[in-house]
């Protein structure tokens, strides 16, 4: 074996050996190779610098007059912070019993004396090799590969070692920060799973550099600590903060630091992250190994709360939060069993012509029959469906519901009918796969032209996957389907867009309604969205009508259609031909006169 073959990096090998000329000769043979030696003449010795040097290898003597090998092997493999040197057992016995005590004892190797030069080479060659390789391992599996961050396990080993250091008085508290990416979905979904790496990449490089060298947060802890614990997810650990507000002084920094616009190659956007904090800063109280998790999670729901309140934000975990968490888990549980017992029920909301006050049509609009609560709005679960996936298992079952009781009101009353039915349709309902097939099954099966049936679409959802919902509205337009955009005004899209859209109404959300008599801004934007869904051949439904006065306005700029508690509450199916029959009685000819509000 030549030099050159001895690869590790300087490595420091320990000769405990009580003859020197065993010394020499090792020394001479190794030495040449880069090796630092370090000679220790007894037992005792070996042991004292073994635990001081931490060398990379031990070369051990079996027959030493004080402490003899073996027991001194037993020791070093019993200490845990010396039990990962290797050890090559020294021996000028040929006794097959010593070879066995060797190994059973924990060491990697053997040599005989007096010892060969390539043997002794080759041997602590291999041995060096097969450390590195193990203490390579070891590192890949605390680190993570695309950020070259600590990963989870690693973190939660730094939170223990923080943890068991503090001795309660001079180290101050610690601070878990859980960083998440916000919507990092939408710019690996959009730009595409490289640009999302890169992200990551540049999110870590921008915590780390925040934590290291950003002098405000150096004032505040006295070390920092970033692992990356999952796809889009950050674990910050701070030592020495004193109080809360350090805590979130910090945070406020990192989402700083992450708010910057991005720039790979071409792209070039902005993202923003959400926090949520468990800190623990007073420092007299002792931690122990129960909290690092404890705080992890704290953390965590606190993340929960920074995402509900808007994202882009940091919040510091209470035990409110929990409660919150919790309700929320149980409601989640329920609308499970709800969605398989069917527990909802539909309730149906006219939508009149503005100008003769007849009814034209009618929006199904969902209710949770809740065992204990009694009946729940759909504000308050429809986005936990959503969440949980529930929504099209849900969504299905309105569509058959509303279609079934549309088609007995066409069979059974066709006078007082609507000429069509809205249905609300969630985004994640209309990108399916088998969406389309789904809604023309169901409407052949109840004999309905799709014509009559309106699909409502939030506008904030259509922004969404945009050329995908945009392709799936296209095909249910092409076989007769409506297809009405909700809630307008309260998304983000264009109007000049209006015209690409394949779109047939625009129902102007009740936000906007809400304000047209006082506020002239609402009045005037409301007024430009009439003029150019006159233009474009959209027509309009004003939803949330409440006034008389609301009701005149629309109708004097144009507006078609209108629904709101000014004409009808929504009212169950049975009540919904009685009152259509009386209604149209009095809305035969002319205008909509003033009336009571109907109560369901
Ligand atoms: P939306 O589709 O915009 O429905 C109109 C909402 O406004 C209904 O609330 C209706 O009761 C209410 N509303 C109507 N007129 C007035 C008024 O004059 N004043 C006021 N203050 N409110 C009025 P609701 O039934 O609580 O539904 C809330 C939202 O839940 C709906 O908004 C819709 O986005 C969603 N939703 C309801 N049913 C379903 C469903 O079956 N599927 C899906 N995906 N979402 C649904
Ligand atoms: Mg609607
Ligand atoms: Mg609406």
């Amino acid at each position: 074996m030549n030099n050159t073959t001895l690869q590790v990096d300087h490595p420091t090998v320990l000769i405990i050996d009580d003859c020197v000329d065993s010394h020499r000769l090792a020394e001479r043979l190794l030495g040449s190779v880069g090796a630092t030696i370090l000679n220790a003449y007894s037992g005792r010795e070996g042991l004292a610098m073994a635990m001081a040097r931490q060398p990379d290898l031990i070369l051990l003597d079996y027959q030493m007059p004080d402490i003899d090998g073996l027991t001194v092997l037993k020791f070093l493999k019993g200490e845990p912070t010396l039990a990962a040197i290797p050890i090559i057992m020294v021996t000028a016995s040929d006794d097959p019993q010593l070879v066995v005590d060797t190994f059973s004892n924990g060491a990697v190797d053997y040599v005989r004396k007096p010892f060969l030069q390539s043997e002794l080479q080759a041997r602590v060659h291999a041995t060096l090799k097969m450390r590195r390789m193990i203490q390579d391992l070891a590192a890949a599996a605390q680190s993570d590969a695309l950020t070259q961050l600590p990963n989870r396990m690693a973190f939660n080993r730094q939170l223990m070692r923080t943890i068991f250091r503090r001795d309660g008085s001079k180290l101050g508290g610690i601070a878990i920060l859980f960083v998440d990416l916000d919507r990092f979905k939408l710019v690996n979904d959009s730009l595409g799973h490289a640009i999302g790496d890169r992200l990551i990449q540049e999110s870590a490089k921008r915590l780390q550099q925040a934590l290291t060298s950003n002098p405000s947060i150096l004032r505040r802890t006295h070390a920092c600590s970033v692992a990356r614990v999952g796809g889009d997810e950050f674990l910050v650990l701070l030592e020495g903060v004193v109080s809360d507000a350090d805590a979130l002084f910090v945070a406020e920094n990192l989402i700083n630091a992450l708010s910057e616009r991005y720039t790979f190659g071409t792209h070039s956007f902005y993202s923003s992250c959400s926090i949520g904090i468990s800190a623990s800063c007073d420092n007299t109280v002792q931690l122990g190994a129960d909290d690092a998790d404890r705080h992890i999670r704290n953390a965590d729901i606190a993340l929960y709360e920074a995402k509900s309140s808007g994202r882009g934000c940091a919040r510091l975990f209470d035990q409110a939060m929990r409660s919150r968490l919790e309700d929320r888990v149980r409601l989640e549980g329920e609308l499970r069993a709800a969605t398989v017992n069917k527990d909802f029920h539909l309730v149906y909301q006219p939508i009149v012509q503005l100008k003769t006050g007849r009814i034209e049509f009618v929006e199904a609009l969902i209710r949770w029959d809740h065992r204990e609560q009694g009946v729940v709005s759909p504000s308050d679960f429809i986005p936990i469906a959503e969440e949980t996936g529930l929504i099209n298992e849900i969504g299905a079952w309105c569509m058959q519901t509303a279609l079934e009781q549309f088609s007995q009101w066409k069979k059974c009353f066709p006078l007082e009918a609507p000429q069509g039915i809205n249905i609300n349709i969630a985004r994640q309902q209309l990108i399916r796969p088998r969406f389309f097939e789904q809604v023309t099954e169901v409407v052949a099966a109840n004999h309905i032209s799709p014509s009559q049936v309106h699909l409502e679409i939030t506008e904030s959802e259509m922004m969404q996957d945009l050329d995908f919902s945009v392709e799936v509205m296209r095909r249910l337009r092409q076989v007769g389907f409506k297809i009405h955009i909700d809630d307008f005004g309260t998304g983000y899209s264009s109007l000049a867009c209006l015209n690409q859209f394949p779109v047939d109404t625009l129902k102007i959300d009740r936000s906007l309604i809400a304000n047209i008599t006082t506020d002239r801004y609402a009045a005037k934007l409301v007024e430009f969205v009439l003029r150019l869904a006159q233009e474009t051949n959209v027509s309009v439904i004003a939803e949330g009508i409440e006034l008389d006065d609301q009701a005149r306005m629309l109708e004097k700029w144009g507006c078609q259609f209108g629904q709101g508690y000014l004409m009808a509450r929504p009212m169950v199916g049975e009540s919904f031909i009685p009152f259509a029959k009386s209604w149209n009685l009095q809305h035969n000819t002319g205008r909509m006169r003033p009336r009571r509000t109907i109560r369901s």
